[in-house]
Parts: C-alpha cells; sequence; structure tokens
C-alpha cells in the first residue's frame, strides 16, 4: 500500500477517570490483526492513575447507590439508545480491534444492546421470607460498592455488558479494565457512559496486563467480575483473599462436542464446524473438540474437512470474509504450537496452514485420529484447529468428555431431542446445548463448572451477585 494511503492510527483515545477524559500516564499501540498495523496509539494508565479511578468511583458511590433503581434504569435505557445509534462506528472499530468479520461485530454490539436492555429490564424486590403474627423476615438486597471489571480480547463488548450494566443497575459503581490487545471499543463506551451517568459513576483504564493486580487487590474495590483464562483466574482468586472481595471468574473451557449414532454427517458438520471456528476458534465455549461414534468417523471427517477447506478467511471488513485472524501474536503463536501438536500425533486433514501476510491468519484447521492424551485434545487451544476423536460407546465418549479439570459447556448432536437431553444430563458443566450452540440470551443464567468458573453471571442471578443480600428480621 502507498505510504501516504496508510490509514493514521487513531490517537483520540482518553482514560476515563472521574468524568474527564485524560491522557494515560504513556501509550501503547494497538495492532490491527488483519494488518499487523498500529490501529491506534492507546492510552495507558500507571497506578496512580488506577488509584484515581478507584478514588472517582468510590466518591460517586454514595450518591449512585441513593438513586432510586427507576431512575438508573432509566440511564440504562438511555446508553442501550446511544449504543444503538453508534452502532456502525462500534462494529467497525469492533473489527479492526479484534479482527472479526464486521457482521459479526454489528451482532456483538446489537448483542451488547440487548443485554443492556435486559438489565434494565429486571428488578431486585425485597423477598417475604416469613410474616405472621409475631415477626415479619424479609430480605433485600443492596449494592456492594466499587466494582472492578476485568475483561478478555474475544467478545470485548458483550463481555463487558454482562458485568458494567447490571453492576450499575444495582447501585455500584465500576472501574473497568480491557484486555491490552482490545481496549478501544471499551474506552469508546466509557465515553458513552461518561455522557450519561453522573461523573465517577463508570471509570475506564487501560494497562498492558501489568494493573490487574492492582486492581483485584485494591483495597477500595468491593467486588471483581472477571472473564478470562483458567490461570489468570487463579492469580485473581488468590489476590482477592486479602480483602475477602466478592468475585465471580468466567473462565476458560475445553467443550466436547458429542455427536450421537443417528446424525446425519452432511447435515450435521456443518453445525459442528461452526460451534468449532465461530470467531475464529476464539470463544470460551466453541466445541474444542468432537466425540464421534466408529461407524460415521470418516464420513464426518471428510465433511468437516470440506467445510474447512472452503472457509474464506481475511480482514473482517472485507465482506467475503467468514473467519478473521487470531486476535494477537501471542495466541497466534500458541495456536501454532496446537497445529504442531496435531501434525505429531494427528492427520491434518485440512488446513494447518500460516495464511502469509502481516496479519496473524490460520486457516482452520481439521485434525483426525489423534489421542486423547495430545496436547491438542486435553488443553484449550483458543482458535482453529479442532481434534476430531472416535468412540465406540456413548458411555465411553461421556466419560471423556467430563475427564477434564474444565466444566463450561458442551453440545450434543442427535436426530432424536429426548435422548440428547438424557446425555446432556451427564455432562459436568455450566450449559450443555442439544442441537444448538452458543444461544446466550441476558437474561438465562451462565456459569461455569469445575476449573472454568465461580458464581454465575447473566440472568437474574447474574444481577443478584452485583449485591449484598441482607435479612431484616423484625419482631412484631
Ligand atoms: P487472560 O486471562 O490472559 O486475560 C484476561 C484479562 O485479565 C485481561 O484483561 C488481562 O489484562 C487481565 N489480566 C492479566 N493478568 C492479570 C492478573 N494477574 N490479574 C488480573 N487480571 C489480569 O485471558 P485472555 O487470553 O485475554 O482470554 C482468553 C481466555 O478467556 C480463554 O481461556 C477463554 O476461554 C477465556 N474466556 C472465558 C469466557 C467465559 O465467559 N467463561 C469468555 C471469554 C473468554
Amino acid at each position: 500500500m502507498n505510504a501516504q494511503l496508510q490509514p493514521q492510527p487513531y490517537t483520540d483515545f482518553r482514560l476515563v477517570i472521574g468524568g474527564r477524559l485524560v491522557e494515560g500516564a504513556s501509550t501503547f499501540d494497538v495492532i490491527n490483526p488483519a494488518t499487523g498495523q498500529v490501529l491506534a496509539k492507546c492510552p495507558r494508565a500507571d497506578r496512580a492513575q488506577l488509584d484515581q479511578a478507584v478514588a472517582a468511583a468510590k466518591a460517586a458511590y454514595p450518591a449512585w447507590s441513593a438513586t432510586p433503581i427507576a431512575e438508573r434504569r432509566r440511564l440504562l435505557l438511555k446508553l442501550a439508545d446511544a449504543l444503538a445509534a453508534r452502532s456502525d462506528e462500534f462494529a467497525r472499530l469492533l473489527t479492526q480491534e479484534q479482527g472479526k468479520p464486521l457482521p459479526m461485530a454489528q451482532g456483538e454490539i446489537f448483542g451488547s444492546v440487548a443485554t443492556i436492555q435486559t438489565f434494565a429490564a429486571m428488578d431486585l424486590p425485597e423477598r417475604v421470607l416469613r410474616e405472621d403474627a409475631t415477626q415479619r423476615v424479609v430480605q433485600r438486597r443492596s449494592s456492594l460498592g466499587v466494582v472492578g471489571t476485568i475483561t478478555p480480547w474475544n467478545f470485548p463488548m458483550i463481555l463487558l455488558m454482562i458485568k458494567v450494566p447490571p453492576a450499575l443497575l444495582a447501585g455500584n459503581t465500576v472501574v473497568s479494565k480491557p484486555a491490552p490487545t482490545t481496549p478501544l471499543t471499551t474506552l469508546r463506551f466509557g465515553e458513552l457512559c461518561n455522557e450519561i451517568f453522573p461523573p465517577g459513576v463508570v471509570n475506564v483504564i487501560a494497562d498492558q496486563n501489568d494493573l490487574g493486580d492492582a486492581l483485584t487487590s485494591h483495597p477500595g474495590i468491593a467486588k471483581v467480575a472477571f472473564t478470562g483464562s483458567t490461570a489468570t483466574g487463579k492469580k485473581v482468586m488468590a489476590s482477592v483473599a486479602g480483602t475477602l472481595k466478592r468475585l465471580t471468574l468466567e473462565l476458560g473451557g475445553n467443550d466436547a462436542a458429542i455427536v450421537l449414532d443417528d446424525v446425519d454427517p452432511k447435515e450435521v458438520a456443518p453445525k459442528v464446524f461452526h460451534a468449532a471456528m465461530f470467531n475464529t476458534g476464539q470463544v470460551c465455549l466453541a466445541a474444542k473438540r468432537v466425540y464421534v461414534p466408529e461407524k460415521i468417523y470418516d464420513e464426518m471427517c471428510a465433511e468437516l474437512a470440506k467445510l474447512a477447506e472452503a472457509a474464506v478467511v481475511g480482514d473482517g471488513l472485507d465482506p467475503n470474509t467468514q473467519f478473521g485472524p487470531v486476535q494477537n501474536k501471542t495466541q497466534f503463536e500458541k495456536v501454532k504450537g496446537y497445529i504442531a501438536d496435531g501434525k505429531a500425533r494427528g492427520k491434518i486433514i485440512a488446513g494447518g496452514t500460516i495464511v502469509d501476510g502481516p496479519g496473524f491468519f490460520i486457516r482452520p484447521t481439521i485434525v483426525r485420529d489423534i489421542p486423547d492424551d495430545a496436547k491438542l485434545v486435553c488443553e484449550e487451544q483458543f482458535g482453529p484447529v479442532l481434534p476430531v476423536m472416535r468412540y465406540k460407546d456413548l458411555d465411553d465418549a461421556i466419560a471423556r468428555t467430563n475427564s477434564t479439570d474444565y466444566g463450561l459447556g458442551a453440545t450434543v448432536w442427535t436426530s432424536n431431542p429426548q435422548r440428547g437431553y438424557e446425555v446432556a444430563c451427564r455432562i459436568h458443566s455450566g450449559t450443555v446445548w442439544v442441537n444448538k450452540h452458543l444461544d446466550l440470551p441476558a437474561d438465562i443464567p451462565f456459569s461455569g463448572a469445575k476449573q472454568s468458573g465461580l458464581g454465575t453471571e447473566m440472568g437474574v442471578e447474574g444481577l443478584q451477585e452485583f449485591t449484598q443480600a441482607t435479612i431484616i428480621n423484625v419482631a412484631k
């Protein structure tokens, strides 16, 4: 590209602290993963700015928590409208920072609007637990204080929306910290919040993976809502222990897709493929390993390979693109390692190639005949590389599905939904879908089993996680 035509990096992003848009103590480059070019000079907060953000959120808390819930709801709905009005701009920015195809980015922004509206429609009524002539026992829910949110880079907006709106509706104030490779939509969202909420109610800082511990151990923070890897989640849990903060962890997964012997491989393969490769495989709930019965194993592998060969990989701004790049260089190198493992331990039947170019492109890759103890099968690959294993009897497939420390999600594919339900009941995870995937409306609770998480997001239960329940027991 002619240097003069090269788009100039954005330089207009600011931290949001105490109602003001402020420069960072320094800046860092945000890279567009499709081009390898600098997309923005991002403000980087230092420890003092983190302290200022927490202090601002603390100062704003008494008035915000005393604001009637109807008014907090009204402002959330205003926020939803404001985001909807700027959805094109947000979607384009999301594609450029994250890599996902523009229609998917639009879907994430519309999903964000709907999520804000879903939480705004919720309530936190008092529950009368016992009432008679001698006593009245009531459970009330009140806010906690300052909530710290920490989000990863695969769905920067939607994962923020299941944290910030319920925290605010419940009467908390917020300090948000996005992932360093996708901070831009979160900073813009912070600006939008700043136009709507009183100063200090929503603060956004950006870091380079260096302020997480300071945020989670901060004595001014009452609760941490974290989404990210299990390894970091363990550090967060240790870090909040010093102050016994409330904590929600949405962590990694290694979800199995179990295909039953009653399916038509031609019909089910595209659904399994989509479940594995959506967002270039960078989904906590992606199908990360597939178990297929012996008798349809070859056909299923061949169908999956065909889909992988036909996939269009490219820049998310190109309307033909189905799969964008891997989001960042570190993950790109990790996924290459899983391809190498697939090659060494199994047989690659589609993909396995790195696309030339400055961006971080990897073609959808299907690996067959790979043993269960291969790294690609046991670990979370978080990229477009799918191992497909065979099974002889269903009990064995279920046992292998459950033989992991993870327990986020799973899918079951069958022509018999009742049979699918029965299999689903035997899987140890927070969500199991039968003949569908990633159906995640914000009014349905979502949580991880085992080392995939702690606590709940979404649904009324997810809202309640941002509250303290108090029992008030009155003698009459
Ligand atoms: P990550 O754990 O590396 O980073 C997540 C966030 O934690 C980032 O904002 C990062 O800056 C921050 N962080 C880093 N070190 C920290 C520390 N010591 N203390 C506090 N915060 C710290 O995860 P990632 O690579 O950005 O995201 C991918 C992972 O997230 C995958 O494992 C994926 O499965 C998981 N994930 C889970 C869900 C879910 O809902 N369960 C959703 C999306 C992604």
